[in-house]
């Protein structure tokens, strides 16, 4: 058995074991394997051991990636920070964008989504770090962002998506999860909007966004390795 397949069956055990703690039912969590600084040769082989979906952070690194791997099905989520001038590429070659924090960026995704294609699913980024992180909408600003952005013709909003800072304090951590779990039941609340996705935790974390009620967990370093610092990282 490869590393990689050794990874990635440690990972959904882990994921598993997540959900019988949480007494979730562990079909309602996806394993969204991020490949960022990764070749499209370590995409084959998760592909290869049955992985369907994959994240990527770096807008010309990731639209190489999809072009070079069309022929294989997969699905794409662009996760990274998200420049106006950069919008085009991705509204063009992703499936998902988790990192939506502001209505001008939906406005242009939607635009730029070519009508013959599926909307793209949006996640709204939200900042539940407060001072301690800058990228992400306040929590406090959410709803009515999620109300501008549910108007978009060629976005389908489908939940939010956060990045607590690094953090040892468990407890703390999972305050942060809570926050956007909260977050994502106010806005259908209130809006009624039936939004299904709470993507949160990491190769470290996991387990807590799960207990916390995480849908998509999104893993690097545990299914793929460490990795080197991209070599450009000007997205
Ligand atoms: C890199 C990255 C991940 C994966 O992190 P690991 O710690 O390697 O699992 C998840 N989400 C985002 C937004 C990332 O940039």
């Amino acid at each position: 058995m490869t590393a990689l397949s050794a990874n990635l069956q440690a990972v959904r055990a882990r994921i598993e074991s997540a959900c019988h703690r949480a007494g979730r039912d562990p079909a309602e969590v996806r394993l969204l394997a991020v490949s960022k600084t990764f070749p499209a040769d370590a995409v084959v082989e998760a592909a290869g051991e049955g992985q369907r979906a994959f994240g990527e952070n770096y807008v010309q690194e990731g639209c190489g990636k999809v072009e070079q791997l069309a022929a294989l099905g997969l699905e794409w989520h662009f996760i990274g920070p998200l420049q106006s001038n950069k919008s085009r590429l991705v509204a063009t070659h992703f499936d998902w964008v988790h990192s939506v924090d502001r209505l001008k960026i939906a406005q242009r995704l939607s635009e730029q989504r070519a009508p013959q294609l599926a909307p793209i699913n949006v996640c709204l980024q939200v900042n539940v770090s407060g001072e301690a992180s800058k990228s992400g909408v306040a929590p406090g600003e959410v709803v009515e962002l999620a109300r501008a952005v549910s108007a978009l013709p060629q976005l389908r909003l489908r939940g939010l998506m956060a990045i607590p800072e690094p953090t040892e304090d468990e407890a703390l951590l999972r305050s942060r999860f809570a926050l956007l779990r909260s977050s994502r039941d106010r806005i259908n609340d209130v809006l009624a909007l039936g939004l299904d996705t709470l993507s949160m935790g990491m190769s470290s974390d996991l387990d807590l966004a799960i207990a916390e009620g995480a849908t998509i967990v999104r893993v690097g370093t545990a299914i793929f390795g460490s990795r080197t610092p991209p070599p450009d990282s000007n997205s």
